[in-house]
C-alpha cells in the first residue's frame, strides 16, 4: 500500500517580466527596448561607489534613478546629469538591488564592443558592485553575485562574463584590480560560463 502524498508545489520562478525575485527594485527610467531578436549572452562586471570609496549611502541608486543632487556633494556635479543605469547593483553587505528589467536594455557600457559586436548594452546584462576600482570587494559581494548570475544563466543564454575594462578599453578599468575573477570563477563554478577579466 502505498501512501499518497501531496504533490510537490510548484516551483515559483525566480523572474518575472525580467525582473529578479528577492532583488529589491528601485524602477530606473533610463533603459529602452533591446534590438528584435537579440540573444541576452553576455554579463558585465563594473564598479561604483559615490562618493567614490564611501559605502552604503543612496547616492548610486539616485544616480540611476536621475534623483542625484549635485549639489549635495562636489564629486557630484560632473555625475548628477548623467543619465545611466545598470541591472542590477550589489552592496557591499551582499545587498541586491534591481533597476531594470533585464529583459530591457540598461545604460551601462557605454561605446563598447565584445567579439566583434558593438554596443554591449544591446546584448548584455550589467552588474554593478558597490567599490572602487583598485580596492576589494567583499566576501558577501561574491556569493550574492555567484547566485544572480546563476538565476541569470537559468534563463538567459549567458555564457561569458567579462568586465567592463574588457569592453570598453581605454576608456574604463572597473570593477578594477582589487576584483578576484578567480574567487568569482570558484564561487560560481556550476556554472556553465566563461569569466574574462
Ligand atoms: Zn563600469
Amino acid at each position: 500500500m502505498t501512501r499518497s502524498e501531496p504533490p510537490p508545489a510548484a516551483p515559483r520562478s525566480a523572474w518575472r517580466a525580467g525582473w529578479l525575485r528577492g532583488a529589491r527594485r528601485v524602477a530606473s527610467p533610463n533603459f529602452g527596448p533591446r534590438p528584435a531578436g537579440t540573444a541576452i549572452d553576455l554579463v558585465v562586471v563594473h564598479s561604483i561607489s559615490l562618493p567614490p570609496g564611501e559605502y552604503g549611502g543612496d547616492a548610486i541608486e539616485r544616480l540611476f534613478t536621475n534623483r542625484l543632487d549635485a549639489s549635495a556633494h562636489p564629486c557630484f556635479e560632473t555625475v548628477a546629469a548623467l543619465r545611466v543605469s545598470a541591472h542590477f547593483l550589489v552592496r557591499r553587505d551582499g545587498g541586491l538591488l534591481q533597476f531594470v528589467s533585464c529583459d530591457e536594455r540598461a545604460w551601462h557600457a557605454g561605446a563598447s564592443s565584445w567579439r566583434g559586436r558593438a554596443d554591449c548594452n544591446d546584448f548584455s546584462i550589467g552588474i554593478e558592485l558597490e567599490g572602487l576600482e583598485g580596492d576589494r570587494f567583499e566576501a558577501a559581494q561574491y556569493e550574492r553575485l555567484a547566485a544572480t548570475l546563476s538565476s541569470i544563466v537559468a534563463r538567459y543564454p549567458v555564457h561569458a562574463v567579462t568586465s567592463h575594462a574588457r569592453v570598453a578599453p581605454g576608456r574604463k578599468n572597473d570593477p578594477g584590480a582589487g576584483f578576484d575573477w578567480e574567487l568569482l570563477a570558484r564561487t560560481a563554478h556550476a556554472l556553465a560560463v566563461e569569466f574574462i577579466p
